[in-house]
């Protein structure tokens, strides 16, 4: 039995443990901090990325695979558990955008995006200010709550007997004849492996350094604010000039999300808070009414083009890496996942890595 060690507990390393168990492989995931607590928990979980067509192909082909199959991974994941990661399509409004990349897009990946006028967009979203001119509507986009997602994720492993082990830095890869033997811990132990998989988030760029080719990784700081609103407040997933609400089910809503270049800072800034509330107020004055509970950031790990990094390390054998996936990593994140395990299982791929290996044109 292969032994396989998965460096950090977010989305892609749980996602990855979860796949590579389910075919027999004995799974270790480790994390520096507590698993499941970083990006993956920070993020407001829209099952698309924003304005799709903006994005290369290569992060469409992952975003449609997962889309596919999130309902029913869902589903078996809270029938499992008891834990419900509340995918719930509430689709999503954008209130600016391209109609024409939009509409030539939607044809070309047969995925519905309606055009609507100043009357339609407040029929289809009733808590909408007013001043906007129209939008584009995508029915079928679907949202999870990450910290749900993570926590379900998480007991499913536990069911599984996969050791999750937060408080577990790694930093070093071991090799032996040119060949993965182990990760190297902050402690000064090791752990050995007949392969490892790098899931570290915003900070797999910096774990894999001594490797060539690099891996262009970087930490991208975005923050969220969150609303104790009621049911009924907002119903669908709006988007404007890059900053979102998201109705979640018992009535709170998110509002994101920032896009800064804080280098490892996680700290919140009352500059953000503000603008985030006044983007929200201005989308859904509703919410004026309402307090904000919580204010919130987290690294995303930002790479060119937003093209992660999917497959064997060229320059050590049995080094596998799943990072990378920098504002779309929960939608990317169920395809990625079940590549990677493929590709180290040694089973066909439903789609070639290529595109995502480390010397792919970003
Ligand atoms: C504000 C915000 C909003 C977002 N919204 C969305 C959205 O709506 N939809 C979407 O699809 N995506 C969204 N994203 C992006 C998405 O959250 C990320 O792409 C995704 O979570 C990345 O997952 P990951 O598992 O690679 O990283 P992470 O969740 O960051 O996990 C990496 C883990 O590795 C651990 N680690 C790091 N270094 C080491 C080490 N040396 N040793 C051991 N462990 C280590 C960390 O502690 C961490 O737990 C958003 C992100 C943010 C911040």
């Amino acid at each position: 039995m292969q032994r396989i060690v998965i460096v950090g507990a977010g989305v892609a390393g749980l996602m990855t443990g979860l796949f590579l168990r389910n075919h027999g492989a004995e799974v270790a995931i480790l994390d520096r901090g507590p698993p499941g607590r970083e990006a993956s928990w920070a993020g407001g979980g829209i099952l698309s990325p924003l304005y799709p067509w903006r994005y290369p192909e290569a992060v469409t082909r992952l975003a449609t695979l997962s889309q596919r199959e999130y309902p029913l991974f869902c589903g078996r994941l809270r029938e499992e558990t008891g834990i419900d990661p509340q995918w719930v399509q509430s689709g999503l409004l954008m209130l600016d955008g391209d109609r024409e990349a939009a509409l030539a897009w939607q044809d070309r990946e047969m995925n519905p995006v309606f055009a609507l006028g100043p009357v339609a967009i407040h029929e289809c979203e009733p808590g909408l200010g007013a001043g906007f001119e129209g939008g584009l509507w995508m029915p079928a986009v679907a949202q999870v709550r990450n910290p749900r997602l993570m926590k379900a994720l998480l007991a499913a492993l536990e069911r599984r007997g996969v050791t999750v082990r937060g408080g577990c830095e790694v930093v070093g890869i071991e090799e032996r004849a040119g060949r993965v033997s182990g990760v190297r811990l902050a402690t000064g132990g090791r752990v050995d492996a007949d392969a490892v998989v790098i899931t570290a988030g915003a900070w797999s760029g910096r774990l894999l350094e001594p490797l060539m080719p690099a891996v262009d990784v970087r930490p991208v700081r975005g923050q969220m604010i969150l609303f104790r609103a009621e049911p009924g407040v907002l119903q669908r997933i709006v988007l404007y000039q890059d900053h979102y609400v998201i109705p979640r089910r018992d009535g709170r809503v998110l509002c994101g999300s920032t896009v800064e270049e804080a280098g490892f800072e996680k700290a919140t800034t009352g500059e953000a808070r503000a603008l985030l509330h006044e983007a929200a107020t201005g989308l859904v004055p509703r919410l004026a009414d309402y307090p904000v509970e919580a204010h919130w950031a987290g690294l995303r790990p930002g790479t060119p083009a937003g093209i992660p990094y999917l497959g064997e390390h060229p320059a050590l054998e049995g080094l596998y890496l799943n990072c990378g996936h920098f504002r779309n990593g929960v939608v990317l994140g169920l395809a990625s996942a079940r590549l990677v395990a493929d590709r180290i299982l040694g089973l066909p791929t439903e789609i070639p890595l290529a595109p995502y290996g480390v010397d792919a044109p970003r």
